[in-house]
Order: structure tokens, then C-alpha cells, then sequence
């Protein structure tokens, strides 16, 4: 699952880079209006966090400009203390959630995780397909019980796979998904964690779809 972070206090916004990247997110951040609505216009994101006030051109404005661009992915506000007509006018403007400055980064993640949980249609915290379960609060994955050991990127595949359990995901998707705007998107790779996650998941559960992707799912 890949984040969009905008926010133009600098410490509080490598805080939660840090903290979103230490729960397995994919991290981009953006420090003001402009290069915020260029990366979720042109980018694709599971979630955003979009503080309203910014240099350049406000987050309101930003938010309205990619919903008009059609860009549905979940935008959870960050407003400041007391402004409850800023929190009415983001929610009007098309947030799908709002917290308020400061807030602890416990609920930030949890209001995250139900976010990107109801953008792909679940309604529970553990994701599972056949043996394997994903915790997405601990951001934990188990196959009968047993812990899997994994990296971060394979972490990342497995997550995006499990949140389309049974629908056919293209590398290009996958890629789009699991890598932050600076980092090398190079779709091989995506190849050879796919090779790496078969060998620890039970036989024929990642299945490739010729031409098309791969599709994860129960074993027969
Ligand atoms: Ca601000």
C-alpha cells in the first residue's frame, strides 16, 4: 500500500513518514499545495494525509482539484485545532476523514488502515485468503498460524495482493503500489519478489495470469 504525506511543518512531516514507513507503507511526501495535487493527480495512492493549510495553493483547493480530476483514492484532513468549519468545508470538498492537530499517531494509523480497508471493500482488520491471514494493525502476516517472515517489499506485494484476493493485479499496478516516486521502479523486480513469496507461501497460491498479472487465492 502506497501513502501520499503532504504536510509543510518538516518535522512533523518526516515524523509520520517514518512512522507510516515502519508500518509498511510505501511513503511520498509533498511539502506544498503544488507538488501535492501533481503527485495525486499523477500518481497512484491507497491514502492520503493532507494538512489544509499550505504554501503555494491550499489543501482544500488541492483536494477539489483532484476529485474534479476524478482521483477517488481516500484523503484523511488534518486541521487545526478548533476550526470546525474548515473540517465541514474538507468534508464538502470530498475528505473521507479528518483529525485534528495534534493527534496521536496511534489514531492517524488506525483511521488510515479503515480507509484504505473500506476503499477496498472489507470491513474486518485481519485480511485473509485460504491460510493467510494479514493483520493489518500489527501489519503481521500468518499462513495456518505460523508467522511469515518477510521484507519490506515482499511485505508490500503480499498486502496489495491480499487486498484484491481473487482479482487479476498487473505488475504495473503492483509496481505503482509498492514503490515511492524517488525510488527505482524497475517491474522485473517485481518478478523476482513474486519468485520469493511462492517459495514461502503455500504451492500455487500466486497465480500468474498470462499477459495480464498475478492473482492471489485460496489453494484448491
Ligand atoms: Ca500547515
Amino acid at each position: 500500500m502506497r501513502l501520499l504525506v503532504v504536510e509543510d511543518e518538516p518535522t512533523l512531516c518526516a515524523q509520520l513518514c517514518r512512522s507510516l514507513e515502519a508500518a509498511g507503507y510505501a511513503v511520498d511526501s509533498a511539502g506544498n499545495g503544488r507538488d501535492a495535487e501533481h503527485l495525486g493527480r499523477e500518481e497512484a495512492f491507497d491514502a492520503v494525509v493532507l494538512d489544509l493549510g499550505l504554501p503555494l495553493v491550499d489543501g482544500l483547493t488541492v483536494l477539489k482539484r483532484w476529485r474534479a480530476a476524478g482521483r477517488t483514492m481516500p484523503v484523511l484532513i488534518l486541521t487545526a485545532r478548533g476550526d470546525w468549519h474548515e473540517r465541514v468545508a474538507g468534508i464538502d470538498a470530498g475528505a473521507d476523514d479528518y483529525l485534528v492537530k495534534p493527534f496521536h499517531m496511534e489514531e492517524l494509523q488506525a483511521r488510515l488502515r479503515a480507509l484504505i480497508r473500506r476503499a477496498g471493500g472489507q470491513a474486518a482488520n485481519e485480511l485473509s485468503c485460504g491460510p493467510l491471514v494479514l493483520d493489518t494493525r500489527s501489519a503481521r502476516v500468518h499462513v495456518d498460524g505460523q508467522p511469515l517472515t518477510l521484507t519490506s517489499h515482499e511485505f508490500r506485494v503480499l498486502a496489495y495482493l491480499l487486498h484484491r484476493c481473487d482479482q487479476v493485479v498487473s505488475r504495473s499496478e503492483l509496481s505503482e503500489h509498492i514503490y515511492a516516486h524517488d525510488s527505482d521502479r524497475d517491474s522485473n523486480t517485481i518478478e523476482v519478489f513474486v519468485g520469493r513469496l511462492r517459495k514461502k507461501l503455500p504451492a500455487d497460491m500466486i497465480e500468474t495470469v498470462r499477459g495480464l498479472g498475478y492473482r492471489l487465492r485460496a489453494p484448491a
